[in-house]
């Protein structure tokens, strides 16, 4: 088996999105909870106004079935989400900091943007910015830690981060393909080039399930601040 890289023009064929559900709101997740609990890995990925991640309404609620039907089998296990939705300003950001970096070495703009792609989504078909993305892991509540996975989520340094990995133990693959599992039979979307990554609703999602528009388009904080149903600020 290999891995399966979605890439840019992939996603470029996703043309549209639906205006309807388009409109969901967004949710906080809980900083400690029972199923599914929310906890930024990395400062910069933070939002302005608070700790807590925010993710669309739909996508909390099939969290929680994951985690539900996760704890029939291991009540000790939970979802931690370590990322959810991010602000365009800061996917634009972080974008222009590679596109900075590289652009005098290629010729080819297409390829140049494949090349950036595969390091940081293309602002205008991200998914986190749709609050469609989630980065998760399982979490061993007995344990108090992740389960081991080969790589610390978020951890992009070395291909270890790649779903299908020769330098894994058994352990590892058996734990990064339980937690593929269990979201993929919930209607998420996976991703190869990083075992964390899921999305329902955003471009990928879309691809990778042959739908012929999106769920959720691109979102500004402002909308997301105000779209939040719980402001527990
Ligand atoms: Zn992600």
């Amino acid at each position: 088996m290999n891995n399966t890289f979605v890439k840019y023009k992939d996603l470029l064929t996703i043309k549209d999105y639906n205006k309807e559900t388009d409109k969901e709101e967004f949710v906080l997740i809980p900083l400690e909870d029972e199923l599914v609990f929310g906890r930024y890995q990395k400062s910069r990925n933070m939002l302005e106004y608070g700790q807590q991640i925010a993710i669309r309404k739909t996508v909390y609620n099939m969290l929680i079935e994951v985690a539900k039907k996760l704890k029939l089998s291991y009540p000790n296990y939970k979802l931690i989400v370590a990322f959810g939705y991010r602000d365009m300003k800061k996917q634009k950001k972080f974008f222009n900091e590679i596109l900075e970096k590289v652009k005098d070495k290629f010729d080819d703009e297409m390829e140049m943007l494949e090349y950036i792609h595969e390091k940081i989504a293309v602002p205008e078909v991200s998914g986190h910015t749709t609050g469609g993305a989630v980065d998760v892991a399982i979490y061993d509540s007995q344990e108090n830690k992740m389960l081991d996975y080969g790589t610390d989520i978020l951890d992009y340094n070395t291909n270890k981060c790649y779903y299908i990995s020769d330098e894994i133990t058994e352990t590892e693959r058996e734990n990064r393909e339980l937690l593929r599992n269990i979201m993929v039979n919930e209607g998420f979307a996976p991703y190869d080039g990083e075992w964390w990554h899921f999305s329902y609703g955003d471009k990928e999602w879309a691809f990778y399930y042959h739908k012929k528009e999106a769920l959720y388009n691109q979102v500004d904080a402002e909308r997301v601040f105000n779209k939040v149903s719980d402001k527990k600020f």
